[in-house]
């Protein structure tokens, strides 16, 4: 705050002159704004090849109607791997993006149903590897939202990713879609049995490069920028998205709000301060 003379006060009650706070904040954008570009750039390098080194392994895998055995094992370690760095460097992109306002959604009226189920259809064979049981039981089919599909496909499908990831083999997954008690909003949860969220980080789960657990096997673990994705996007439609868990090892819960396609224009939507 100021004092008097219009010298800044930091929290430890040292005076500071105002234009250094001014000069601080403007150095600090900038440090953002090249530390986006330049996860941009390197994100597009590393883009590059791996479309290239996808379609030789596609190649390589149909040689002769397939390989057998050892070859075929390693070619699929490789085929995991690969998609998995795919994963990494699209989500690289996309934060990029969303934060550089280079994102553009083809918004239109979308049904719920056939965005959860398209979301659940890419993620079947990982719950399937893993054990899970996924509990679905569809959604009313009149319900609508408005929004991009591809990119609400991805929302909702990086979420069920994570509460694969994060639940222990043979746990329970449990989608769910319908009405928001928020006016004009449809609301998407996706609960899992897994290892769950520590309270001081459920604020803290969206945030760039966020991570609870470090430990993780890296083929398994990510940068901690999927969630601040799901946000970006999200939030880019008009929506909002908050996370819920009892703590460790008690579940999480991931709920996000979409504008209805049958009420005004995302802009137009008021919404509270906390869902
Ligand atoms: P990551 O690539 O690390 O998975 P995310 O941005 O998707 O990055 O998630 C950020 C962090 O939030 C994760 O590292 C993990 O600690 C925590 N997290 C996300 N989803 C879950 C979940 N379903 N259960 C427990 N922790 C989760």
């Amino acid at each position: 705050f100021l004092d008097p003379t219009g010298r800044a006060k930091t929290m430890t009650g040292a005076c500071v002159d105002i234009t250094d706070f001014v000069r601080a904040r403007e150095a600090l954008k900038l440090a953002d704004r090249q530390k986006d570009d330049f996860l941009a750039t390197l994100a597009h390098e590393l883009r590059n090849p791996l479309a290239p080194l996808r379609t030789g392994l596609h190649l390589v895998q149909n040689i002769n109607g397939g390989m057998a055995g050892q070859g075929r094992r390693v070619l699929g370690i490789m085929q995991r791997q690969l998609d998995h760095m795919v994963h990494l460097v699209d989500d690289l992109l996309d934060i990029a993006r969303i934060r550089q306002g280079k994102i553009l959604l083809r918004q239109e009226s979308l049904s719920l149903q056939a965005v959860l189920e398209q979301a659940l259809e890419g993620v079947r064979a990982l719950f399937d590897a893993q054990g899970h049981v996924v509990v679905w039981d569809g959604v009313d089919p009149a319900l609508r939202v408005t929004g991009d599909l591809t990119r609400l496909v991805q929302v909702v499908g990086n979420l069920l990713n994570n509460a694969a990831k994060y639940t222990p083999r043979g746990g329970r997954v449990t989608l769910r879609g319908g009405e928001a008690s928020l006016p004009g909003m449809l609301l998407i949860e996706v609960t899992d049995t897994g290892i769950g969220i520590p309270p001081n980080m459920l604020d803290h789960v969206f945030d760039r490069f966020a991570q609870v657990q470090q430990h993780l096997d890296h083929a398994q673990g990510g940068l901690g920028i999927g969630l601040s994705v799901v946000k970006g996007l999200v939030e880019m439609h008009g929506g909002r998205v908050a996370a819920e868990s009892a703590g460790p090892g008690a579940g999480s819960q991931f709920r996000i709000w979409l504008p209805r396609a049958d009420t005004p224009a995302p802009a137009e939507v008021a919404l509270p301060s906390s869902p």
